[in-house]
């Protein structure tokens, strides 16, 4: 299959691939396939040495089934047209795999944030912002943006500062983005929500024997050897949430290089030491890999590409020897890559389902804000007084007294219980409806991939029916 396909035209291969195993009219196969609305455009802005440069910002809005579209915001050099088209595209199908009622988006500005200050990237936020809000192109019940590649949570506050500042509607207008900080209406568990559901999906993943057996490994995630690209956001948390399942990471790379230990790595002492000198390298306790791109070779269970797309490709997907490759990067295995993985026996865990944690959480950070109220505040106290109402009934039966210690283990569910309950939930329910339709078809027959896109299709055309476009 041909690798010089642009991103859009490898998205929209899997698309097919997927449709061959439905049977709806081509037309509106079609309709779920396109792009409805995509926007380039450009804006001046004063850099702080006075000069002038034209910056070019785009977003795209890929289906308007279920409003608001909602997708990421990234800041990259290698930003255009085509990516966010994916991207958007991307996001259309991962909610839908996900039940998560939106359409798909996404937002880009091309540019490098390490070559910006703060207050010249403050600028460009609240301009493209300005944009976006001339162009009706955001709003909570329009377009959602989040945090992506090269964003976080202050480009997101920037967004909501600036929304806020010109709209008319002030009481929802705190749902124009997710993703922001706690004290400017985020939700807890937002920012660490992509890593920690593509620790979820893994698990799950893992968890069948048979599906295990047939990359010859053992279920479950202990003791499992993990090598993540991008130790970012969301390579940051997988580790995190990695080293609490007992997984052991030997390879982490980055940028400027690949760090190596086949006994383990701290994840926490990595972070610090970059946080501390800029890089990882000369981290000591491992070997230093010049091209961090060899590390997507090196000899372990799971390889996490969690940096950007076209990472897998037909040049070195021969040498990767993970089993299993858990997509946390959008787009990150080229489509001749997929295939020679797939030739391989390699289980990939696709990017529509593995990194749909963050749209999930995002989904309820936009449905707090738009209720108004907490999660958890209604019922925390009611469940409180009903766990310890428990504690006495069984104390006054047995004569067992329960130390304070015990007490402590039980308490009314708070926002972060719930959810990180329902984004486990979330994914789980995801990876069994995709690995049913895997298993519907024959192992053989239908990857992960082309199961997750079959589920994707079958819920865009079910929304499509309930809007009366297809009787
Ligand atoms: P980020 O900017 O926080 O981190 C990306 C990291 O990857 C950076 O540290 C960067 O230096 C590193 N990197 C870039 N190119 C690399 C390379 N060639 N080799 C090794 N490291 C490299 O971005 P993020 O939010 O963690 O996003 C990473 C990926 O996950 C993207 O594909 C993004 O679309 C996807 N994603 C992110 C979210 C989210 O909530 N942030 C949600 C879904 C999907």
């Amino acid at each position: 299959m041909a690798e010089n396909l642009s991103f859009f035209q490898k998205v929209n291969q899997n698309f097919d691939k997927a449709a061959r195993f439905t049977e709806y009219p081509q037309g509106l196969l079609d309709q779920i396939k396109i792009c409805n609305n995509s926007c380039h455009f450009t804006f001046p802005i004063k850099r702080d040495d006075g000069t002038i440069q034209t910056i070019h910002g785009w977003r795209a809005e890929h289906s308007h089934h279920n409003l608001p579209t909602k997708g990421g915001l990234r800041y990259s050099t290698l930003v255009n047209e085509d990516e966010i088209v994916a991207l958007a595209a991307l996001m259309t199908y991962k909610c839908a795999l996900v039940d998560v009622p939106f359409g798909g988006a996404k937002g880009g500005i091309q540019l490098d944030r390490n070559e910006y200050s703060e207050s010249e990237l403050e600028r460009i936020t609240r301009r493209y912002t300005y944009e976006l809000i001339q162009k009706n192109y955001i709003g909570p019940g329009i377009d959602v943006p989040a945090p992506d590649f090269g964003t976080s949570e202050n480009e997101m506050a920037w967004i909501l500062d600036t929304y806020l500042t010109m709209s008319t509607d002030k009481l929802d207008a705190i749902a124009c983005v997710t993703g922001k900080p706690i004290e400017q209406n985020g939700i807890q568990g937002r920012k660490e929500a992509t890593g920690r559901g593509v620790v979820f999906g893994l698990e799950e993943a893992c968890s069948y024997e048979d599906d295990m057996k047939q990359v010859g490994l053992d279920p479950g995630l202990p003791g499992k050897t993990v090598v993540l690209q991008g130790f970012g956001n969301v390579g940051y948390h997988a580790a995190k949430y990695l080293a609490e399942a007992e997984a052991i990471i030997i390879g982490i790379a980055e940028t400027g290089g690949a760090i190596y230990n086949p006994e383990g790595l701290d994840f926490e002492k990595v972070a610090m030491f970059r946080e501390e000198t800029g890089s990882i390298r000369n981290y000591p306790d491992a070997t230093f890999i010049e091209n961090p791109n060899f590390s997507l070779e090196l000899e372990c269970d799971i390889l996490i590409p969690a940096a950007l797309e076209n990472q897998l490709t037909a040049e070195n997907a021969p040498h990767v020897k993970a089993r299993i490759i858990g997509e946390a990067a959008n787009g990150p295995t080229t489509t001749k890559a997929d295939e020679i993985l797939q030739e391989r026996g390699a289980l990939i865990i696709p990017d529509t389902y593995l990194n749909a944690g963050g749209v999930t959480v995002s989904y309820f950070e936009w449905l707090r804000n738009l209720s108004h109220v907490g999660f958890g505040r209604l019922a925390r106290r009611f469940e409180e007084s009903t766990y310890n109402a428990m504690f006495r009934a069984v104390e006054k039966a047995t004569g067992y007294q329960f130390s304070d210690d015990e007490r402590q283990t039980v308490h009314g569910a708070d926002e972060t219980d719930l959810v990180n309950s329902g984004l486990q939930d979330t994914m789980i329910n995801a990876y069994q409806e995709i690995r049913e339709i895997r298993l519907k078809h024959g192992r053989d027959v239908v990857d992960s991939r082309t199961a997750a896109f079959i589920n994707a299709i079958h819920k865009i055309a079910q929304s499509y029916m309930q809007l009366g476009i297809f009787p």
